[in-house]
C-alpha cells in the first residue's frame, strides 16, 4: 500500500495496535515512511561536524591564476551582504567570487561528485544531521542502523517511541540523552506547526524555516543548514570546521561568525541548491584528506595552486 504526495511517496510499514507515548498522546501504527522515488543521496564517508582545532595564521592572499568569472545577482544586498562584506578584509568582493568558483571547479575536476547527503529518505537526512553533532560519522550511521533494525526512521515513529528507548538506540552517536531531546523536540515541532508533513516543512521560505529550525532545542546553524539543503534543497551553505580552516588558511576571510561566513559564500556564488551541496561535500573531502588541523598536505592537495608560494613552501 502506498501514497504519492508529491515525488515522494509513503509506505506502510506494518499494523500494531494503539500505544501511549511517554510525551502523553497515544499513537498508532501503521508507520508511514518518506521513501523519496527518484535520486536517493547516496555517499559512504561522512565527515564529522566537531569543531576541529585551527593552527594555521591566516596570511594575506595573492592569486596569480586566471580566474573564472562567474555570473552573481547584483540585486542581493542588505544585511548578508554586509555581512560578507566585513567577513572579507583582504581581497574584495568581486576577486572572493571569482577565486571562490575556482575553487569550486578545481575541487570537481579533482574528486568528482561526492554524492550528498547519505541518507535514504528526507527524514533520515534531518536525523543525521542532528545525530553528527560532536561524534564521527561512523559513529551516526551505527546509531541510524539501530533506528533502521527498530523501524524508527520516521516521525511518526521517532514521535510515539518512549524517551528511554530512543536513547538507548542512540547511544553509539555520543550525547545520546540530549540527542534524543532534539529528536524529540523536532518531531514535536513538525507536527505542531506542519501537521506532521516533512513535505509542508521543507516547501517553507528558506529564512522563515531556518529561523523555526534554529529556535529548537539542540538545532545550531550547522544542524540548520544541513536540513535546509541537504533535506529541503535550500540553497543555503553549510559552513563547517572545514570551511572555516581552508577559508582561513588561504586568507579568504578572518576569523569570523559563522553568519558572517555563510553570507560571504551565498553572496559570493550563484543561488543553486545543488552548487552548495557539492561544494561542502568537497570541503569536507579535502578537509578530512588534505588541510588537516597540523601537517597540511598542501603539496598533494587541489587547491594549492590558490596559496601564496611563501605559504606552499613552509608546509
Ligand atoms: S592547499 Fe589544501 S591542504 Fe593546503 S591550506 Fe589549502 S586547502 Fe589546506
Amino acid at each position: 500500500m502506498s501514497h504519492s504526495a508529491g515525488r515522494f511517496s509513503s509506505v506502510v510499514l506494518n499494523s500494531l495496535t494503539p500505544v501511549r507515548s511517554d510525551s502523553g498522546f497515544i499513537c498508532t501504527r501503521p508507520a508511514f515512511l518518506d521513501l523519496p522515488s527518484t535520486r536517493r543521496y547516496r555517499a559512504f564517508n561522512m565527515a564529522a561536524s566537531r569543531v576541529l582545532p585551527q593552527n594555521v595564521r591566516p596570511f594575506p592572499a595573492h592569486y596569480a591564476d586566471p580566474l573564472l568569472p562567474i555570473v552573481t545577482d547584483s540585486s542581493r544586498s542588505g544585511p548578508a551582504r554586509s555581512l560578507a562584506t566585513s567577513a572579507v578584509q583582504l581581497v574584495s568582493d568581486s576577486a572572493v567570487q571569482s577565486v571562490l568558483r575556482s575553487y569550486f571547479d578545481s575541487l570537481l575536476a579533482a574528486h568528482g561528485p561526492q554524492h550528498w547527503w547519505p541518507g535514504r529518505t528526507r527524514f533520515e537526512i534531518i536525523v543525521g544531521a542532528i545525530l553528527t553533532q560532536n561524534t564521527s560519522w561512523a559513529n551516526v550511521e551505527r546509531a541510524i542502523r539501530n533506528l533502521r533494525a527498530a523501524r524508527l526512521l520516521s516521525p511518526h515513529a521517532i514521535r510515539c517511541v518512549h524517551s528511554a528507548r530512543l536513547s538507548q538506540l542512540l547511544r553509539p552517536s555520543g550525547y545520546f540523552r540530549q540527542k534524543t531531546k532534539t529528536l524529540k523536540s523536532f518531531v514535536k515541532f513538525l507536527y505542531a506547526s506542519y501537521g506532521g508533513s516533512l513535505t509542508r516543512l521543507l516547501a517553507s521560505p528558506t529564512q522563515a524555516l531556518r529561523d523555526q529550525l534554529l529556535a529548537l532545542r539542540g538545532i545550531g546553524p550547522e544542524t540548520a543548514d544541513s536540513i535546509l539543503l541537504y533535506a529541503g534543497k535550500h540553497p543555503v551553505f553549510v559552513v563547517d570546521a572545514y570551511s572555516r580552516r581552508i577559508l582561513e588558511r588561504h586568507g579568504l576571510a578572518h576569523p569570523a561568525r559563522y553568519e558572517e561566513l555563510r553570507a560571504l559564500i551565498e553572496t559570493s556564488l550563484p543561488s543553486d541548491h545543488q552548487l552548495f551541496n557539492e561544494f561542502h561535500a568537497l570541503i569536507v573531502h579535502v578537509g578530512k584528506n588534505y588541510c588537516r588541523p597540523s601537517n597540511p598536505r598542501c603539496s598533494e592537495c587541489s587547491l594549492s595552486r590558490f596559496l601564496p608560494q611563501s605559504t606552499l613552501a613552509s608546509t
